[in-house]
């Protein structure tokens, strides 16, 4: 087997969310936002729990008013009751210095703060603002995201960048001096909450752009220049394929430089959909690299003129459902199971040699081929499927392969 090259991780401040540990080498964290209104409580929950049991290990929900701050602590507690303990992130504009102190209870339950420089208040009340809200960390031993984002940076702040470069002999492009003004914005910001008292393992920094190319750039700088956590996200990334596009073309290649200790895909539900997929593109992120296993991966053939029929699409599909719907149970029966591999190829041109590399895989017979399924395992031809039953068939031999090859110390004695 050819190992996986070594990704060595900027090495961060270790930082404490809830009961998830962010940064200092640990695994890169999924997590993901709601797009409930934070005040109804019942539909709050409901998508936090999807959210949570699809995976997220931190879940973000706007606190925009009273209504919403006053909610928070009873989402928490009714998440506790029904055995969902993910950490909760409040996502604060404008008036969060406000909402935190009228609203102790909301600041208590939360497990971290994300605030944007750029939307903490204007002029003079700025800084005050600011303060506030870290005043608020520290008390309640919470930790801060410092989000700066590219359509609401600190535009003072890019303005004397822009007048500083204009007097240059070569002034640099503007896209530089903007990348320059988000990268200045985080990392003076953290300053200043550190210089308030804030531990800098209580610090995450995000700054999120809609442009791949410039979001690579910007957290290339962020880690050159710093060792707080990093929040890796493409923002806006937009809808379907396009958005699952840019968010991995962004990610990808920041998290194989070791760049980014948590991550969110933002990706626009198209009506009707799922909010849990912009967990489920993070898991496949981090999968497809190799830095996480969440669930067993299917390998399938494209497809082609070769084959008959589209019945192999239909296996791929049916057992990569299977698996997925197998996962909560296997989790806990099966240590170690999301990291196996299962093929289900199209013809013999490429269907036995994928087969063999995978941990069981089966090779669906082509045009012209015998109506015969041979089927590897461990790299090894075990047997030959045939007849109307072969999914059923191959379904039973991955269950049986996973209860052989993954079960635990307390099954295998209890087996025997
Ligand atoms: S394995 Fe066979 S059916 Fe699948 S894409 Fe390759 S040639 Fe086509």
């Amino acid at each position: 087997m050819v190992a996986l090259p070594e990704i060595n991780r900027h090495l961060t401040h270790t930082v404490r969310v809830g009961t998830v540990t962010v940064g200092g080498g640990a695994p890169v964290v999924v997590q993901s936002m709601t797009n409930t209104d934070t005040a109804d409580v019942d539909a709050t929950v409901r998508q936090v729990r999807e959210l949570a049991q699809a995976g997220s290990e931190i879940v973000r929900m706007t606190v925009n008013n009273d209504a919403a701050a006053a909610a928070v602590p009873h989402v928490r507690d009714r998440l506790m009751a029904l055995g969902v303990d993910v950490p909760l992130a409040g996502c604060f504009h404008y008036n969060g210095h406000k909402l935190l102190h009228d609203h102790p209870a909301c600041a208590e339950a939360l497990a971290k703060y994300r605030i944007n420089p750029g939307n903490v208040g204007f002029r003079e009340k700025r800084d005050r603002q600011f303060e506030m809200i870290v005043e608020r960390a520290i008390e309640y031993r919470k930790p801060v995201r410092i989000g700066v984002n590219w359509g609401s940076l600190d535009q003072e702040l890019a303005q004397t960048l822009m007048d500083e470069n204009a007097t240059l002999a070569e002034p640099k492009p503007s896209d530089h001096v903007m990348r320059e003004a988000l990268v200045r914005s985080a990392l003076d910001s953290a300053g200043k909450a550190e210089a308030i008292g804030l531990a800098p393992d209580r610090i995450i920094l995000s700054a999120k752009i809609s442009r791949a190319p410039d979001l690579i750039a910007v957290y290339r700088e962020l880690a050159r220049r710093s060792r707080y956590a990093l929040h890796l996200g493409l923002t806006e990334a937009g809808m379907g394929a396009k958005g699952i596009v840019a968010t991995t073309s962004a990610l990808a290649p920041l998290l194989l430089e070791g760049i980014g200790d948590t991550i969110r895909a933002s990706l626009t539900p198209r009506p009707g959909e799922a909010r849990v997929v912009e967990v489920q593109v993070c898991q496949e992120v981090l999968q497809s690299l190799g830095l996480r296993a969440f669930v067993p991966q299917v390998t399938a053939c494209p497809g082609c003129g070769r084959t008959t029929s589209t019945f192999f699409q239909e296996l791929a599909d049916r057992i990569e459902g299977y698996l997925k719907t197998q996962m909560p149970i296997w989790k806990q029966r099966y240590p170690g199971v999301e990291e196996m591999n299962v093929a289900v190829m199209g013809c013999i041109v490429n269907g036995p040699g994928e087969s063999k590399h995978a941990d069981i895989g089966i090779s669906l017979p082509g045009t012209g081929e015998q109506p015969a399924a041979p089927v590897f395992i461990d790299g090894e031809k075990r047997l030959t499927l045939r007849g109307e039953r072969i999914a059923e068939e191959f379904q039973t031999l991955v269950e049986d392969y996973v209860a052989k090859r993954f079960a635990g110390d307390s099954d295998r004695s209890a087996a025997s």
